[in-house]
């Protein structure tokens, strides 16, 4: 089987060939960004999630562009959630033909509205810059990756459905969501397949969230399974707790305070932005803020808070109780909290000289006006940036959270003179401890042939499949990228 194996794996011999079901992983395999795994039964294709490789600029926009299946022989797309390393080369995809159905849970179809115009947007900025040099070189310009508009045809394709709702993307296999408990709409992907009479269920886990989290249901096991894929990224790593995070929050926000700083939080748009928000309106509650002025400072950020309030099915008990209290209860705003559209007003966050507080966009700081408030405020001492997102290894976020003293943004060398946090309890990944108590548990509730690690960096990968053995797991799998297994 193993030349077999390596055949499929150069391209030489489609996997249906010499397996009636498949499993092979595109992306994200001994990485955390680009998540895209192909699942064939019986020949046809289906294709979990779709997302768009993320990490230095260069890099990435080649590795993106040579997207690794033909668009066309795809069936069908089920999507975990709609965080851009999950869903961001869906407009490739449809870009290259793909006219199938794209499965997702409403509140990720709504995410998507907002998140994939976004990037596209986001993709022909960076090009008009890099187009910019290259002329001047005289080089030849180069197309974006896709545009505006190639993400808003991806809309059409978009079908939903619930948690715990059968559907059937493709001949033989029928599927339901699960609670993830990661970010609005996330979802675990349970796939009941059945070819020749035989029966198998495979679970992708998408990406896991945390128990005890604000506004969002906790993290549901699946179980029954044969086969497993499952998210590594703290596979090697405990966050801190709810409470020593709120804490450094707090004395980062009044030292800031103190000093007349600013505090810039790079974040993801959709997860963390509303994730520290909640955290901030408690201290505003509990009377722990200091009269600050606080801003959102990203259009996608707003954008989707929004969306946040229109999908209350995704609400926790405690978030549920709370606005049949008081149905006006907005745990996403306070006084003293601004959320910024236009580009003039976030210009004006870069001269004022008062004390402020800034979550902007991107969380690994490779675009967006997060860019322009660390250009101004990296090289003040009394200014902090506190990381509260994971950053990926070639990242300007990473470079900055790992110590780095001097910084390249647009061209300008910048010396890092203030203070740089990193602070994992607000993560919306499951650490190590939940990352094995989800995969150990659902392994108990279940005889797994195989279990199949991703998105995470090879590191904490192998610490967890060590971990995981230890809990009893047989046959833990770390694929390679374009690695292929028969099921
Ligand atoms: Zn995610």
């Amino acid at each position: 089987m193993r030349d077999l194996e390596k055949l499929a794996l150069i391209g030489l011999l489609p996997p249906a060939r010499f397996a009636m079901i498949s499993l092979q992983f595109l992306g994200a395999a001994r990485e955390v960004t680009g998540s895209m795994h192909l699942l064939t039964v019986g020949g046809h294709r289906l294709l979990l999630d779709c997302g768009l490789i993320q990490g230095p600029r260069k890099t990435s926009f080649e590795r993106n562009r040579a997207f690794p299946v033909v668009a066309r022989d795809i069936d069908a797309v089920v999507l975990s959630h709609a965080h851009i390393d999950h869903s961001g080369r869906l407009p490739l995809l449809v870009k290259g033909g793909y006219r199938g159905h794209i499965f997702c849970t409403s509140a990720t179809r709504d995410l998507c509205a907002y998140m994939l115009p976004d990037a596209g947007h986001l993709q022909e900025l960076d090009v008009s810059y890099r187009n910019k040099r290259r002329a001047a070189q005289g080089r030849p310009v180069m197309d974006p990756l896709y545009t505006l508009e190639d993400a808003i045809a991806v809309m059409p394709q978009l079908r939903t459905v619930e948690l715990g709702q059968n559907f059937s993307p493709i001949p033989g296999v029928t599927v339901h969501f699960i609670n993830a408990g990661h970010i609005l709409g996330a979802a675990s992907v349970i796939l009941d397949i059945e070819d020749e009479g035989r029966q198998v269920r495979l679970g992708f886990s998408g990406d896991i969230g945390r128990w005890s989290q604000p506004i969002l249901r906790d993290p549901e096991i699946p179980a029954d399974l044969d086969y497993l894929i499952m998210e590594g990224t703290y596979g090697n790593r405990s966050h801190e707790g709810t409470g020593e995070a709120r804490e450094v929050l707090r004395q980062t926000v009044e030292d800031v305070w103190r000093q007349r700083g600013r505090l810039i939080i790079p974040a993801f748009a959709v997860g963390r932005t509303q994730e520290i928000v909640y955290r901030l309106n408690e201290l505003s509650e509990t009377g722990q803020l200091p009269p600050i002025r606080c801003y959102v400072d990203s259009p996608l950020a707003v954008n989707a808070t929004e969306v946040f309030r229109l999908h209350p099915e995704c609400y926790d008990q405690q978030m549920l109780m709370a606005l049949a209290k008081d149905p006006d209860h907005d745990p996403l705003s306070f006084k003293g909290l601004r959320y910024v559209r236009e580009v003039e007003t976030s210009k004006l966050l870069n001269t004022t000289e008062e004390p402020v507080v800034i979550i902007s966009a991107s969380g690994m700081c490779e675009g967006g006006r997060v860019l322009h408030h660390l250009k101004h405020s990296l090289g003040d001492v009394r200014n902090t940036v506190m990381f509260v997102g994971f950053q990926a290894e070639g990242t300007l976020g990473r470079a900055i959270a790992d110590g780095q003293a001097q910084v390249r943004i647009y061209g300008e060398e910048i010396r890092v003179r203030a203070t740089v946090k990193v602070v994992s309890g607000y993560s919306a990944h499951a650490d190590r401890a939940e990352l094995l108590r989800w995969g150990s548990t659902a392994a108990q509730q279940s005889k797994l042939q195989r279990s199949f690690l991703v998105h995470g960096e090879p590191e904490p990968l192998f610490a967890l499949a060590a971990a995981l053995r230890e809990e009893g797991l047989q046959h833990v799998e770390i694929p390679e990228p374009g690695q292929v297994f028969p099921l």
